[in-house]
């Protein structure tokens, strides 16, 4: 699943390409945009709030996109043979030498450069966002809005991006690890939330701009995570078997990963 940094890293790449140039080719596979004509367009800018990306026209459009699940974008240089499938294609942005391939995007909506506080208003603090920056990172209110609901488990409220935003499952997982907190630890007895958000913030900044995220320092196959995906294997620190358990609100459930001896249950 995409995480902020996933998402950054993406949008950065986007930027490159697309910043600055004339749209030559445009299309939106998706009902509601299908007619929408963008060639012409220059894009101005490609920018990251929370998991979602916004490409920003001189028309005074955004076309606001989220990888949510298992979206991605691909780029191509002009020539080459677009990538696919076919049926998973939802945008298509062309320019002079490059095409951007969004493949999978469960969200493509375009809307007013204006509006856009309507798709990523409620978001909060960007972990990855410059700090006095509008939905920069605010670590202060970060904890404002984590603490909010004392009652809450760590783990829930680590994955809503209205606190703060750019964590999903696998940091989550990590960071609790890391911090020897159970997920399912009320966030008011969490003993040093300031700095479990100081160092999710760091892992989230080492891995911007690597292909792969690493947790453990190691980048190798089946080594960089401490207990992400790593069920009913040994614990890297004590050698207890990894848990496993799905939880969350109702029809948002998450798989949590925890080590049961270095993250006991209080
Ligand atoms: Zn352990």
């Amino acid at each position: 699943m995409p995480e902020g940094d996933t998402v950054h890293r993406s949008c950065a790449q986007l930027h490159r390409v697309l910043a600055g140039q004339v749209l030559t080719r445009a299309e939106l596979r998706v009902p509601r945009h299908a007619a929408a004509d963008l060639v012409g367009m220059t894009v101005l800018e490609v920018v990251p709030r929370g998991k979602h990306q916004l490409t920003r026209l001189d028309s005074g459009l955004t076309l606001h996109t989220h990888l949510r699940m298992d979206g991605t974008w691909r780029i191509v240089g002009r020539g080459a043979r677009p990538p696919g499938p076919a049926h998973q294609v939802r945008v298509v942005l062309g320019t002079g030498t490059d095409l951007a391939v969004g493949l999978r995007l469960p969200v493509v909506e375009l809307l007013h450069t204006s509006d856009e506080q309507n798709v990523v208003g409620h978001l909060g603090p960007d972990l990855l966002g410059v700090v006095g920056q509008p939905g920069g990172w605010d670590e202060e209110e970060a904890l404002r809005r984590l603490t909010a609901d004392p009652r809450r488990t760590v783990g829930e409220a680590l994955l809503d991006q209205r606190n703060l935003a750019g964590v999903g499952t696998f940091y989550r997982a990590e960071i609790c690890f890391l911090q020897g907190v159970h997920p399912r630890t009320p966030v008011g007895e969490v003993g040093d939330l300031p700095r479990l958000v100081r160092r999710v913030r760091q892992l989230l900044q080492v891995n911007v701009t690597r292909p792969t995220q690493v947790t453990t320092g190691i980048d190798r196959r089946g080594q960089r995570a401490w207990v992400f995906e790593r069920p009913g294997q040994p614990c890297r620190r004590c050698g207890t078997l990894i848990a496993v358990e799905e939880f969350g609100p109702a029809g948002q459930e998450r798989l949590s990963y925890w080590c049961p001896r270095c993250q006991p249950q209080k």
